[in-house]
């Protein structure tokens, strides 16, 4: 991989013929004299200067002609960045699981590695050169995108990437996926969520292979077994829209859910439009684009609609009698994706049913939301004498 970045840095076989080269040398001797370098770190010094690629070709210019040996132990890197191919093998093998074609490299360095890097940079008025963490991580890149062919995106990458040099380990994160579905419960017994590890506490731990959870008991648990094993995830975190009894049963199309999946190896899963786990049946679970909990479209429908009422005046109609009452506040709450909560100050006398269904008030919930509405139950919780 070197000997082709080489090649494509035309300047560094003539570079020893020119003004500045021989100003950088009078520079890079004064630093060698007084500090122990890498190669690698001695081109950083100068490369951008002189546009040469290879930093760590360059350095090995450098020493030649100042009849320099090279040094055992950088006093900048620790020659960390001499060993640039033995992390790429390292993260090659630790992201060969997941898909991806876009990534982020990051790393984590020792202080000290830092303000020794300053400190030459400040000492010989070095500008406009890469640190040593951004040369590190931009040189493992390179040579990670080249070898799975896959790009470098700094906003919202697939896989993120991140060598820990204090601790010489390597981690890679995917982006979280998310999916929408419903499900269906025909036996009466199955709770909604799972109990978590009790090891972590849902943190995610050895014992529970990292998902937080151990059992699969519950439509929860059925759900992340089937998110577990078709993306390789290591846990999912379940918006429910609304919640049951584990004595009661979700027949006819079922309550729909979304989950969020964390750190997916796969991204591009097609899964069967019906699975079936024991009683529990998942319908049509599908990746979505994003997390839909602020745009969930029976919240948007109904939301604008109910804000008109508060300090708006009812007309109700008796006999051809009309009465004014009027709404004070108003608070809902989504249960489903097609029922809601509906709490209230009005004045006394307001026909709640016929206020949901439409009959002879106005304006009635039936009207505002353009769908025919049906009062389940209703309750008085305070009575207020004005
Ligand atoms: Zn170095
Ligand atoms: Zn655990």
């Amino acid at each position: 991989m070197q000997t082709k970045l080489l090649a494509t840095s035309p300047s560094l076989q003539k570079l020893h013929l020119t003004k500045k080269f021989t100003q950088t040398l009078s520079v890079a001797k004064k630093i060698l004299d007084e500090y122990s370098l890498c190669t690698a770190c001695t081109g950083r010094l100068f490369a951008k200067k002189l546009g040469v690629l290879s930093y760590e070709q360059l350095g090995k210019k450098i020493y030649r002609l100042l009849k320099k040996n090279e040094s055992n132990k950088c006093f900048v890197c620790k020659n960390f960045l001499l060993k640039t191919n033995y992390f790429v093998d390292k993260l090659l093998e630790l992201s060969s699981e997941y898909e991806f074609s876009t990534f982020l490299v990051g790393a984590i360095l020792k202080p000290s590695i830092v303000d020794n890097d300053d400190e030459i940079r400040s000492k010989f008025q070095l500008r406009g050169i890469d640190s040593v963490k951004t040369d590190f991580t931009n040189q493992i890149a390179k040579i990670f995108s080249k070898k799975t062919k896959s790009k470098i995106d700094y906003l919202n990458p697939e896989i993120t990437i991140t060598i820990d040099l204090k601790t010489d380990s390597c981690q890679v994160k995917s982006k979280p996926l998310f999916l929408f579905g419903k499900y269906t419960k025909t036996e009466r017994g199955i709770p909604q969520k799972e109990k978590p590890c009790s090891n972590c506490e849902g943190k995610g731990c050895r014992t529970c292979k990292n998902h937080g959870i151990c059992t699969f008991d519950s439509v929860e648990g059925k759900i992340a077994k089937v998110v577990f094993d078709k993306f390789g995830a290591d846990q999912i975190k379940v918006t429910w829209i609304g919640g049951e009894d584990k004595t009661s049963l979700v027949l006819n199309k079922g309550r729909p859910f979304f989950v969020k999946v964390i750190n997916p190896k796969k991204r591009n899963i097609k899964l069967a439009k019906k699975i079936t786990q024991d009683k529990v049946v998942i319908h049509n679970l599908h990746l979505i684009k994003q997390n839909p909990k602020t745009s969930f479209p029976f919240k948007t429908k109904i939301q604008k609609p109910i804000g008109t009422l508060i300090k708006n005046t009812i007309a109700v109609y008796d006999k051809n009698k009309r009465n004014e009452k009027l709404i004070y506040s108003v608070k809902y709450d989504v249960l489903s994706s097609t029922s809601f909560s509906l709490s209230m100050t009005a004045d006394g006398g307001l026909p709640i049913k016929r206020f949901v269904e439409g009959t002879d008030v106005f304006p009635n919930l039936t009207d505002l939301i353009g769908t025919k509405c049906s009062c389940k139950e209703f309750d008085f919780h305070e009575v207020k004498l004005v």
